[in-house]
């Protein structure tokens, strides 16, 4: 079989979704494909015992009218579809550490955030205002992040060579203000002296200006978008695995499947990893040097969660995330030893329309390398039927999920007598699931040292072959739609993009 189109996109991870929108609205004919049953990637959701569990999007930044990701959403068409609850205005992120009973809260707003913090670090309202001015300095020295066209790599360079543990550090030298200041870094899987300080200001500055969970989980988006894909004549093909991106006279000719079946197009996006992309593609064009940079680029760790249904009006709902530490570093997180894992745990909540005093389902998610699970790497599988791995593989999850289960238990006790039941996900999980190698959480790691290294342009040397996605500029919902208006430029002109994003925010 063989399919002609204007635009044929791997993957339908945001990226691939947000290029096709984008690309489909301005009359390209658009045909997506992706390896899953169910689009979305990352955005994914699953049910247990009734319950929606998110599979990698526990809230977002920027929504609010006039705020970044509020006008990438508005110009796709989605912003007034989607189901949206704010966090709590005076805590959306709760820092917390073992043996400290104090809860250290993140809260909404600039202003808020200082004051609320300088009311647990009474002595620190200064360095909480030049850690605050540094952030928006960072991030107005991005101009794609805030909509606009412009500004040359001269302009960040001094905000891509600053380290965030240092940075932070420069700042104050309360210790536990430091700490508490890079607690919630899992958002980045944060690398202590390694991760640009740019990761951290881009990601905290956008849930400061607001944070909202998804009612009844992010699927919203993939869903949406979908729709306004195929309203403008565009197609998505579930359930085909792209292997080949076939080359002819320095162009890509065609995406091949596993089922052998052929696209044609004129043009080419890549969703996926660009180390993957490259693997897909045959040429002689792609230089080994390329090849070996890419290659030779970090992934950021991997997760093991256990999505946990509670048993009705047994646990309490919170309207905000909890990041807990065992040790006081925030940072020493990710050197867990296979005797102390883990040192620390992130904890969601579900989110339904109902207003909830008692939470339904919440998620508890700690850092977990690809080599604990390499023993069973040749076991292949899905999220939603993990069982053919193994009864070895069942117990290790299972004994992960008690370790687990004890820790939060100790800081907020009760809560294994009120589990129903619950699933979980490791980094093979994660590998399944998305495609990737090693179940990275998202993608590229960066390091302020050689911070030209891991950007990730949208244009390769095959003229018609484009890459969008996590591993671009950042990842997150709102990196990954910055990055697919880095991409669909390519294409169309970023100032005629950013164009019809004013126009539409102008429609609301
Ligand atoms: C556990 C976890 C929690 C997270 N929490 C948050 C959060 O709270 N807030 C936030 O903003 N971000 C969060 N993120 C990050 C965010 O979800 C991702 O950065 C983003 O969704 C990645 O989008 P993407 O476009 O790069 O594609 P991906 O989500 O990586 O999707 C790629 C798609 O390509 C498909 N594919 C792969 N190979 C092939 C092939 N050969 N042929 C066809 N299709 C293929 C895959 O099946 C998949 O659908 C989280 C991520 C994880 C893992």
């Amino acid at each position: 079989m063989a399919e002609q189109h204007d635009v044929v996109i791997v993957g339908s991870g945001l990226g691939g979704l947000a290029c096709g929108t984008i690309l489909a609205k301005e009359g390209y004919k658009v045909c997506i494909l992706e390896k899953n049953k169910q689009i979305g990637g990352n955005l994914q959701t699953y049910v247990r015992d009734r319950v929606i569990f998110d599979s990698g999007v526990h809230y977002v930044g920027g929504l609010d009218k006039g705020q970044n990701l509020y006008q990438l959403f508005k110009y796709l068409g989605i912003m007034d579809k989607l189901k949206l609850r704010r966090l709590d205005l005076d805590v959306f992120d709760a820092i917390i550490f073992e043996g400290d009973p104090v809860v250290y809260k993140y809260a909404q707003g600039y202003e808020n955030f200082i004051k609320t913090l300088a009311t647990q670090f009474p002595d620190e309202e200064q360095a909480l205002r030049n850690y605050c001015s540094a952030i928006r300095e960072v991030c107005g020295k991005f101009p794609l992040y805030n909509l606009r066209s412009g500004g040359g790599l001269f302009e960040k360079m001094t905000a891509l060579e600053m380290d965030t543990k240092t940075f932070i550090e420069s700042i104050t030298s309360n210790k536990k203000l430091q700490n508490v200041l890079a607690g919630n870094n899992l958002l980045y899987a944060g690398v202590a002296y390694k991760t640009p300080f740019y990761v951290h200001a881009l990601i905290v500055n956008s849930y400061i200006e607001s944070s909202y969970r998804f009612i009844n989980g992010g699927s919203q988006i993939s869903k949406y978008l979908s729709k306004e894909i195929h309203a403008h004549h565009g197609k998505i093909v579930k359930r085909v695995r792209v292997t080949k991106l076939h080359e002819e006279g320095g162009e890509v000719a065609y995406a091949e499947t596993d089922k052998g079946d052929r696209y044609y197009g004129k043009l080419f996006i890549s969703n996926i990893h660009p180390s993957q992309t490259l693997d897909m593609l045959e040429s002689t064009i792609i230089k080994k040097a390329y090849r070996n940079r890419i290659k030779s680029l970090e992934n950021s760790i991997s997760t093991f969660y256990v999505n946990v249904v509670m048993k009705k009006n047994s646990f309490r709902h919170f309207n905000h995330n909890y990041y807990y530490f065992e040790q006081e570093d925030p940072w020493g997180v990710l050197n867990y030893t296979q005797e102390n894992w883990p040192l620390g745990f992130a904890l969601f909540f579900t989110t339904s329309a109902e207003d909830e005093q008692f939470t339904e389902g919440v998620t508890v998610m700690a850092y977990m390398r690809f080599d604990d699970v390499k023993k069973w790497e040749h076991t292949f599988n899905t999220v939603s039927d993990e069982s053919s791995r193994g009864e070895d593989y069942e117990a290790f999850k299972q004994e992960k999920a008690e370790v687990l289960f004890n820790m939060v238990e100790r800081r907020f006790p009760g809560f294994k007598s009120c589990i129903k039941s619950y699933t979980t996900a490791t980094p093979l999980s994660a590998r399944d699931y998305i495609g990737n190698e090693d179940g990275s959480l998202y993608g590229l790691t960066k390091d302020y040292r050689d911070p030209l290294k891991s950007f990730i342009s949208p244009r390769t040397k095959i003229p018609n072959l484009l890459l969008t996605g996590q591993n671009l500029n950042l990842h997150g919902v709102l990196g990954v739609t910055v990055s697919a208006v880095l991409t669909a430029s390519q294409i169309l002109g970023m100032d005629y993009i950013l164009d019809k994003v004013q126009d539409a925010q102008k429609d609301s």
